[in-house]
């Protein structure tokens, strides 16, 4: 039974009962790492051990929660999408980037190439495959790896972020299918640098060490529009988190966008790697490992913790069992 005001509903749960709501979310997701396989079109991810989950939240207000595999390093693969899109968002302005890339879900794999040559001239989004090659493509002339990697450890507070050498190589011996995208968006003079170079510059990016922690504190600066709330520092405007926040949401777990947006309705972006940065907008920064991925190449177990997490510690967007509550004991009527 609940006795919220109006203005109460609004406030998250207490510590305690935030942990007690994560420690059952984190023990109910672990179950389920058996259901997912950890990718191995990339030899080196085949490596990793698929048992494993972790958690890390930042709220605003300050408290940290971490659970299981937390501190547990691994690659960013395709979250760092949304470090490349944030960077070129910045250097080139939002008219720029969408003139060589769209704002809509593909509703399609996250290396698709079909659908880029029969039915569009630029990629769908920045989020998938084809996209982030596109913004790869902007960003090399203008950036070395190197500052992206000191972009990397500023936004995600973590100077331990390094590059992962092996997980490069093997992906740059298998990446045919990006080649081949990279060339096709060279034909269509979307990219417009060295080929090459844009292939090595995405791959690398794909191949940076963060951990669950690193990821929740990339997520809090997003969930608070760009500003460190403890040092007023600004990292990113305003209007670039907005954009990014949006994509992550429509088009952040590919083809299971849709889906993802209803069981958990917070912005989030995946991985193969397994991680997930998901962003509860004014509310906290969440980081997630669990590198046991479903076929759309996200993580089954942290999609349930997500879900769970959401429901109970009130984060979902679009749903608010405490609001439902409210409204059935017309409180607020
Ligand atoms: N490096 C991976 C690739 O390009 C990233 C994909 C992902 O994380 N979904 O295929």
């Amino acid at each position: 039974m609940h006795d919220y005001s109006l203005e109460q509903a609004y406030i998250m749960k207490d510590r305690k009962e935030t942990l007690d709501i994560v420690e059952r979310a984190y023990e109910e997701a672990r179950k389920h790492t058996c259901e997912g396989h950890v990718a191995t079109y990339i030899p080196e991810l085949g490596k990793v051990n698929p048992d494993q989950l972790g958690i890390c939240i930042y709220r605003l207000d300050g408290e940290k929660i971490c659970f299981g595999d937390y501190n547990v390093r691994f690659t960013m693969q395709s979250i760092s999408k949304v470090m490349s899109l944030c960077v070129a968002l910045e250097i080139l302005g939002m008219e720029e980037v969408f003139k060589y890339v769209g704002a809509e879900p593909s509703g399609e794999a996250f290396n698709s190439i079909a659908e880029l040559d029969l039915n569009s001239n630029k990629p769908y989004n920045p989020l998938i495959n084809s996209g982030a090659l596109a913004i790869a493509g902007l960003l090399v002339d203008k950036v070395s790896f190197y500052d992206m990697i000191a972009f990397a450890r500023r936004i995600c507070v973590d100077d331990d972020i390094t590059f992962n050498e092996e997980a490069y190589e093997s992906e740059m011996k298998t990446c045919s299918r990006n080649r081949a995208i990279a060339y096709l968006l060279e034909s269509k003079g979307i990219i417009q640098a060295d080929v090459e170079e844009t292939l090595k510059f995405y791959t690398k990016l794909c191949a940076l060490n963060v951990t669950a922690e690193s990821l929740a504190n990339f997520a809090k600066i997003l969930a608070s529009d760009g500003v460190c709330i403890k040092t007023g520092k600004r990292y990113l405007s305003g209007s670039t988190v907005r954009i990014v926040k949006t994509l992550m949401l429509t088009c952040g777990m590919y083809d299971g966008s849709g889906t993802y947006a209803i069981q958990v309705g917070i912005p989030t972006k995946s991985g193969v790697g397994g991680g997930l940065l998901c962003v509860s907008d004014k509310r906290a920064g969440i980081g997630v490992f669990g590198p046991a991925l479903d076929d759309k190449g996200n993580s089954v177990a942290g999609i349930k913790l997500l879900e769970q997490i959401s429901e109970h510690l009130r984060l979902n967007l679009f749903f608010d069992p405490d609001w439902d509550d409210l409204i059935n004991k017309e409180k607020l009527i």
